[in-house]
């Protein structure tokens, strides 16, 4: 094989198979190899699979086959969670040269090497773990064992491990020296991080706002009951913790709940996330939302709808139920036809969408703290805090910096504004219904 081959990936699913994903090129970056995009020629192809919905499955296989085809001579690695669950299906698939599951991910480049016979690829070897990234995921957790009757995850990533908090400061210290300013701290179950340690996401949260030029830290997803007084203390008082919560619902039926093994009811959802509204200013909160859950009746579909609207979520992902093999839910009777599902699917993203109109309207004539991430046509484009896409004009310079915008426009869900400073504090900036 010639010197700097090529290597593509695609990382299907959740944010820490994302992060896993962007370490892989990182190593294999450091040992030399070339990333190209997934739709080019390359040597050896990637997948880094998903399995949390028989979709999901569906997708890593075409996109298995998908490299082969492209490259019949490429060298085809699987890994992810489906290869962890579903090792042998995978093998058999012609054209597939390794599976490896989501503990073996990190040693592809060196299994590469084994398999070619060589020992390096002109790398290096010694770049540290930086990120041209704006934002940057970094994982601290994996494992689940809330085992929600219709997840896979807890039955192949079930072991329940917490990066020590020192790792986890000396990786954002090196993303900020790299140009990062927003990380978002990822995991499988994140508020369990500390849970089989002693300290938890609270401990984390109070170290890393001690970093100077950290712009801000969000948090991937956590569900309702971890929300502990030491993240809302912290929310409260430091600039660097963005006001913005994910905060899985599911169903707004009690009923549906239960069955999905999800522990609380509606009305504690209710007043919890009222609670916390009321003590985080300007506190977003997304979620998502599954509908055609196995016996879901439209009267149980009416009470996620009025949920949804009395929470008043900013922005909602709506999932269709698909039966995952291996979970209980596959196989519960009163499995909901794909018509219904699409149809109340349809109905509950029209909500999300009114809602987030709703949300972003509050903005109007406000001033908000954006994270400049891109050009997009003649604008700018960034995230405020509180998780609204915001579009204005200005240098490219200021791409990567947090600068304050005063919001003039509302397009639907997004909205336009004009700088009026860079790089600012969160407490300088004029809040929501002042
Ligand atoms: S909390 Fe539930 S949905 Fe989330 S990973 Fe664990 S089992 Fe799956």
């Amino acid at each position: 094989m010639k010197d700097k081959a090529s290597f593509s990936i695609h990382t299907l699913g959740c944010k820490v198979n994302q992060y896993e994903g962007e370490q892989i090129i990182a190593e294999m970056e450091k040992y030399g190899w070339r990333y190209v995009d997934f739709s080019a020629k390359a040597d050896v192809y990637i997948i880094n699979s998903c399995t949390v919905t028989s979709v999901a499955s569906h997708k890593s296989r075409q996109l298995v086959r998908r490299a082969i085809k492209k490259n019949p001579e490429a060298i085809v690695i699987v890994t992810g969670c489906y290869a962890d669950s579903d090792r042998k299906e995978i093998a058999s698939i012609s054209g597939v040269d390794l599976v490896l599951g989501n503990e073996d991910k990190s040693k592809i480049p060196y299994l590469l090497f084994e398999k070619l016979g060589i020992e390096s690829m002109n790398g290096d070897g010694a770049k540290p773990a930086t990120s041209l990234h704006t934002r940057a995921l970094v994982k601290v957790q994996d494992g689940c064992n809330q085992f929600c009757s219709y997840c896979i995850v807890p039955h192949v990533r079930s072991n329940l491990w917490s990066r020590p908090i020192p790792e986890v400061f000396d990786e954002v210290n090196r993303l900020v020296a790299g140009g990062t300013q927003e990380v978002v701290l990822t995991g499988i179950h994140l508020g369990l991080y500390g849970a089989n340690t002693g300290t938890g996401l609270g401990d984390l949260l109070a170290r890393l706002v001690e970093i100077p030029q950290l712009g801000r830290i969000r948090l991937s997803s956590i569900e309702l009951n971890e929300v502990t007084p030491q993240i809302i203390d912290l929310m409260t008082s430091s600039d660097k913790l963005c006001n913005h919560l994910h905060i899985p619902l599911q169903s707004g039926s009690n009923r549906i709940l239960k069955a999905m093994n999800r522990h609380y009811t509606a009305e504690e959802f209710a007043e919890r996330t009222d609670e916390l509204k009321s003590k985080i200013k300007d506190l977003a909160i997304t979620t998502d939302i599954i509908v055609g859950f196995p016996g879901e009746t439209e009267r149980d579909f009416e009470d996620s709808i009025k949920l949804v609207k009395k929470v008043g979520f900013s922005k909602l992902h709506v999932f269709k139920f698909s039966p995952r093999k291996g979970t209980p839910a596959a196989t519960y009777p009163e499995q909901i036809p794909g018509a219904v599902k699409d149809e109340r699917s349809a109905a509950l993203i029209d909500i999300g969408r009114d809602l987030s109109a709703s949300y972003a309207s509050s903005y109007l004539g406000k001033r908000m703290r954006i994270l400049v991430e891109r050009e997009q046509g003649k604008y700018l484009s960034g995230m405020s805090d509180n998780y609204i896409r915001v579009y204005c004009e200005g240098p490219r310079e200021i791409i990567g910096k947090l600068v304050t915008v005063e919001i003039t426009k509302q397009e639907e869900t997004v909205l336009y504004g004009s700088i009026k400073s860079s790089q600012v504090a969160k407490s300088q900036i004029g809040n929501r219904g002042k």
